[in-house]
């Protein structure tokens, strides 16, 4: 093996095992671990994200013997500086797919890559990498079952051991930034928390995931979305492991969408911020101190809809809220308040310590009706009927809104009806659900006479 040392870059890869870009460094030569502390991605992450990322860094610094090194500033100064001090003739990472990584991996390349020192974005953070599945015409998918169908067909890798590696000590470290304060409680950071808490889901949950996965008054759901999304979790390490069971090819097809909303927005980088489709551009939204106010209260979790509301907490209580809940919420936002889904999108990546910008705004697009997958613009979310559905017994509800926690399962739901009056504390509806969805279907009717 080459004596000459390699910089590995960690980005959204932050583990050891099932690493082929790692384990390709490595056999270069002697690995020095690097992590950049840039301040693009840090400062639109909330104080969640950048806790967990921080407590996840930490954890990876650990199994390697305290060696990573961190660097602020811009990617491609620091690595220009970094080569330098330790004579290294490569830099190696996973591969990014989202809209400014690509922007700063194509910069480094371009600025970087030379005779003498070379570049190389391997592997991806996904099961199938962004961008390599086309339909039979070769253009991208637009609709998930049929990306479903090839991404199955596709197959993949088995996950891979960590590799050996003869890491580089001695450069000068910044340290691993501090944490900021979070009053949110915090899922524990880390690979071997990610392998804890799969091996959790898969030991039992994972079987019952296809009748459970919708009630959001149990731990039904893996919660592995923040180790995704930080890679402490490859979706490989998941997939070796999944059977055949009906839990168990649901939770498959989940793991799937953030597949292909990745590859959504590899093709449609315009679409992190924009309407997907432009059949619904011009949909009139409300602006001004009314619809202010408005979404002000449903960030607080104080509108008056128990589901809306248990929602809105359980994101501030935990920098996370249950899928089904995040579609109740955000169809609220958009079709009851008639708020642009790009302020839903804003005030969830500044909580979600799963915050990703693919799953984000394309999970809002399809609830707004301007995203993938054909979501019809009539599809208008019923808090209270969803509520009674899925949380039927109200458990979810007397958890995050205590103020309605003596009410009966059948009046819980629609505390406003109560034949005691609405109870203290708790807000009256801010609107009438049933004059709102009319409302919304005129809206989405003009929008699509604009056309
Ligand atoms: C409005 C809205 C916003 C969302 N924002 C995010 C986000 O920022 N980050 C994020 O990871 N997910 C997001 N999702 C998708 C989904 O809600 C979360 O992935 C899921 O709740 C995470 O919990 P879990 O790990 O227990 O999921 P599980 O049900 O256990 O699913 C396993 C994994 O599959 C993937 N997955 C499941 N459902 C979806 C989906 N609908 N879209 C994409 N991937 C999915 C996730 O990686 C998840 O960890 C959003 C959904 C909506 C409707």
């Amino acid at each position: 093996m080459d004596k000459t040392p390699v910089i590995f870059w960690f980005r959204r890869d932050l583990r050891l095992v099932d690493h082929p870009a790692l384990e390709a460094a490595a056999e270069r030569g002697p690995v020095l671990p690097l992590f950049i502390d840039d301040a693009v991605l840090r400062e639109p992450s909330g104080a969640n994200r950048l806790h967990f990322l921080s407590a996840s860094l930490r954890s990876l610094d650990r199994s390697m013997g305290g060696r990573l090194v961190v660097r602020s500033g811009d990617p491609v100064r620091v690595l220009e500086e970094l080569a330098g001090e330790i004579e290294a003739s490569s830099v190696v990472a996973t591969a990014d797919f989202g809209p400014y990584g690509r922007r700063r991996d194509e910069r480094v390349e371009r600025e970087l890559d030379s005779d003498h020192f070379s570049v190389s974005f391997l592997d991806s953070p996904y099961a199938v990498p962004p961008g390599t599945i086309t339909t039979k015409t070769d253009t991208p998918y637009k609709v998930f079952t049929p990306f479903f169908r090839a991404w199955t067909e596709r197959g993949r890798p088995q996950p891979s051991p960590a590799p050996e590696v003869e890491w580089v000590t001695g450069p000068a470290t910044e340290g691993i930034p501090e944490a900021p304060e979070v009053t949110a409680d915090l899922p524990p950071a880390g690979e071997d928390a990610a392998a804890e808490r799969l091996d959790w889901f898969l030991g039992g949950p994972v079987h019952d995931y296809h009748e459970c996965r919708n009630d959001p008054g149990i731990d039904g759901t893996s919660r592995l979305s923040p180790y995704l999304k930080w890679g402490t979790l490859h979706p490989r390490q998941i997939l070796a492991r999944l059977g055949r069971s009906s839990g168990e090819d649901v939770f498959r097809s989940e793991i799937a969408w953030r597949e292909f909303y990745a590859d959504v927005l590899f093709h449609r980088p315009d679409s992190a911020r924009h309407a997907f489709v432009d059949t619904l551009a011009a949909i009139e939204y409300d602006e001004g101190p009314v619809a202010d106010e408005r979404f002000e209260r449903w960030c607080r979790g104080e509108t008056g809809y128990p589901i809306v509301d248990a929602g809105m907490r359980q994101l501030v209580a935990q920098g996370w809220m249950h899928n089904r809940v995040r579609m109740i919420v955000a169809s609220f936002l958009v079709k009851d308040l008639h708020l642009d889904w790009t302020r839903g999108a804003r005030w969830f990546m500044q909580h979600l310590v799963d915050g990703d910008l693919a799953s984000n705004n394309h999970g809002w697009q399809w609830v707004a009706g301007t995203g993938t997958d054909a979501a019809p613009y009539f599809r208008v979310f019923n808090p209270t009927t969803q509520s009674a559905k899925f949380d039927g017994s109200g458990a979810y509800l007397r958890r995050w809104v205590p103020e309605i926690a003596h009410l009966s399962d059948a009046r819980i739901h629609e505390p406003a009806r109560d034949e005691t009056g609405p109870p203290a504390g708790y807000p009256e509806p801010i609107v009438d659900h049933a004059a709102e969805r009319n409302e919304a279907l005129a809206r989405y009717e003009r929008a699509k006479g604009h056309r």
